[in-house]
C-alpha cells in the first residue's frame, strides 16, 4: 500500500485513484479524500484511545516497553493516527 511518491506532502486533496491512509498518500481510494481529513480523523482516534474507547490492535508491531516506543503497526487504527500526525 506504502509507495515511494513523486507528489509532495503538502498537497491536500488525494489525485484521483489515491488517498490519504497513515500519514501517507497511497494508491488506494479507502483512505481519506484530504490530507485535512486524516489529520482530523487522526486527531479523533488519539482522543478516543486517550479515553480508553480505541485501543491498540497489539496484533503486531505496536508500541510497548518490549517492542519499543517508536514502533508502528500499519494495520492498527491508534498506530495510523500516530503515523498520520508525525508522532514517530
Ligand atoms: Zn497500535
Amino acid at each position: 500500500m506504502a509507495e515511494q511518491n513523486p507528489i509532495p506532502t503538502q498537497v491536500n486533496i488525494a489525485p484521483r485513484g489515491k488517498s490519504w491512509q497513515g500519514g501517507k498518500l497511497v494508491t488506494w481510494i479507502g483512505g481519506h479524500p484530504t490530507r485535512e481529513a486524516m489529520l482530523h480523523s487522526a486527531r479523533q482516534t488519539l482522543i478516543s484511545h486517550a479515553d480508553g474507547r480505541v485501543s491498540h490492535a497489539r496484533q503486531g508491531s505496536c508500541p510497548d516497553e518490549v517492542s519499543g516506543h517508536d514502533v508502528r503497526d500499519d494495520e492498527c487504527p491508534v498506530c495510523q493516527a500516530l503515523m498520520a500526525l508525525d508522532v514517530v
